[in-house]
């Protein structure tokens, strides 16, 4: 079997000249803006151009490509042409960076990109390459509501907890985020991959029976064409409702509940619209916040995280992973290491140990999910720890260790403890998986919860109920001359009536007859016991 690498995790905070100029760019599905803060306060770039503020579309010899940013969790599949996620964010990010000199009339080299709080590790790695193929040095990736409520909070000096309710072009994103002194402190996030702007455009367009979706974008961002304030509300209406949806368990994932709540954030293009701010206001019963430009509160919120991280100004930012990490067990279960909504940076460890006796080698399944089954998650990294000593099935101890650095970055290591033998390795993210994949993930755990529970309790009584068997047979095999007929014949039947019962659903019988099982089994292993000390005992007198 094939040792694997041994790497160092890096989560070093990048060290900087204080006068290099550092841009925060908002890397969104729909619109990407970049922001820069000088003398205090966030400011959007412009150029001769305009704004930077700038649909997220590649211009490729076969037409446009748009929404390339829903594909970075599969970064290198081909979308059009030669043009994959990742080479189009690269597009996307060498024309941001050029823009960027431009308005400021010198190079620009680092950068502080936001991304969604949903998106996974090869999606975040994703974004880190396809930056530094644009020749941008990456000096942290933020969560897009966090940097919203960075801008809102550091700007406004306001502290308490707050929601960052975000809806795009393309997606729907909440947070619960806590602000103390200023440290941050996501507490949970939700959210929908396929939810947001588009779909009021095609619902509209349904609507008026339009086939061009741009001109419904136009007259709903314009109430022109018939598009009224009364016709959007009629529309909108289950749309909003579905994110209200997540807003209330993202509140329950939080462990607060919504009269807790400081404020309400609003981010995205579409929290312009009347409808969704009135549906934000009664369902919060308060308010929201909208001092700061929805559009551009994200990239402020970079910006200013860019200047605080090339200027030393010490903010110390905690982030929450957006989906559990976890390993494969036997029976295909899966045990969480790092459970979703934890802050991070984080490091945990767990110990495991081997299922046959004499094993000398462990398969560890890194897995990203909320199910309680393998086959339900999303497989991340698979490989194998070896040189483990032969020794009792049990006996050994590994100790697995999750980190998870300031980017969202994953790194396990594992060490077997009896031994020392310990190897770190580096997870390469898995591609393969589609936006709807993804966003199904979340919403089946909250679907299959109590079935999975079910099941996961059933196969881990089978899989105990095998080694029982397994480990008595082995004994029975040597050691049956210590027992009386009765007793081998009790034993066996017992045996025999779990063995059948494996292959039915009633856990509660299997775990009583194990129980049962490890009784009859007792004097057994205690005449075992006595009759190795005194072989034992025999051969020394006679050595
Ligand atoms: P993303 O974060 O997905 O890049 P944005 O936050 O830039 O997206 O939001 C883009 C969405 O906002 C589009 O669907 C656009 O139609 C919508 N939008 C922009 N301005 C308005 C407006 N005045 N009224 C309603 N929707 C708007
Ligand atoms: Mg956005």
């Amino acid at each position: 079997m094939m040792l694997l690498q041994i790497t160092e995790p890096a989560s070093q905070i990048p060290k900087t000249t204080p006068q290099s100029c550092a841009i925060g760019i908002d890397l969104g599905t729909t619109n990407s803006v970049v922001a820069i803060w000088e003398n205090g306060k966030p400011k959007v770039l412009e150029d001769n151009i305009g704004p930077l503020f700038m649909p997220s579309v590649v211009n490729t010899a076969s037409g446009e490509l748009r929404s390339t940013k829903r594909m970075m969790h599969q970064p290198t599949n081909i979308i059009k042409g030669e043009y994959t996620a990742l080479t189009a964010a690269q597009e996307i990010l060498k024309t941001l960076k050029k823009r960027a000199e431009n308005a400021l009339g010198h190079p620009v080299e680092q950068a502080v990109i936001t991304v969604p709080a949903y998106f996974d590790d090869t999606a975040r790695q994703a974004t880190k390459d396809a930056a530094s193929l644009a020749g941008l040095e990456v000096l942290r990736l933020i969560n897009e509501p966090t940097a919203a409520a960075l801008a809102y909070g550091l700007d406004e000096g306001k502290e308490g907890t707050f929601a960052v309710y975000d809806l795009g072009g393309g997606t729907f994103d909440v947070s619960i985020l806590s602000m103390r002194k200023g440290v941050f402190q996501v507490l949970a996030t939700g959210g929908h991959i396929q939810l947001g702007g588009d779909d009021i455009d095609a619902l509209i367009a349904n609507h008026f029976k339009w086939d061009d979706h741009q001109k419904a974008r136009l007259a709903k961002e314009n109430l022109s064409h018939g598009v009224t304030d009364e016709l959007l509300n009629a529309l909108c209406n289950p749309l909003i409702d579905q994110t209200l949806l997540i807003c209330v368990q993202a509140i329950k994932d939080a462990g607060i509940t919504k009269n807790q709540l400081d404020g309400i954030i609003l981010v995205g293009g579409s929290t312009r619209l009347q409808t969704v701010r009135s549906a934000v206001q009664t369902f919060f019963e308060q308010e929201p916040l909208i001092n700061l430009d929805p559009d551009c509160v994200v990239a402020f919120g970079a910006a200013l995280q860019a200047h605080q991280l090339t200027h030393g100004v010490d903010t110390l930012l905690l982030d929450v992973i957006p989906i559990s990490l976890g390993i494969e067990t036997m029976g295909g279960i899966v045990e969480v290491i790092i459970p979703r909504n934890s802050p991070i940076p984080i490091r945990m460890a767990q110990d495991f140990t081997t299922y046959e006796n004499g094993q000398t080698a462990i398969s560890i399944h890194v897995v990203q999910g909320e199910r309680e089954f393998v086959k339900d998650c999303r497989s991340l990294a698979q490989f194998t720890l070896t040189g483990i000593p032969p020794m009792l099935s049990g006996a050994a101890r590994i100790r697995l260790t999750f980190s998870v650095d300031a980017d969202g970055l994953l790194t396990v290591s594992a060490q077997e403890q009896t031994t020392g033998i310990a190897q770190q390795v580096e997870v390469k993210p898995s591609y393969g998986l589609t936006a709807e994949d993804y966003a199904a993930m979340l919403r089946q755990s909250f679907e299959h919860g109590k079935e999975d529970l079910n099941n996961r309790l059933l196969i881990a009584a089978k899989i105990k109920a095998e080694q029982l068997i397994a480990q008595l047979e082995s004994a029975l095999a040597i050691d049956a001359h210590l027992l009386d007929e009765t007793t081998i014949n009790d034993l066996k039947i017992c045996i025999e009536a779990i063995k059948s019962q494996l292959s039915t659903q009633d856990r509660i019988s299997i775990q009583e007859h194990c129980d049962k099982l490890a009784l009859l089994a007792q004097p057994f292993a205690e005449k075992r016991i006595a009759n190795a000390i005194k072989q034992k005992f025999q051969h020394q007198t006679i050595s």
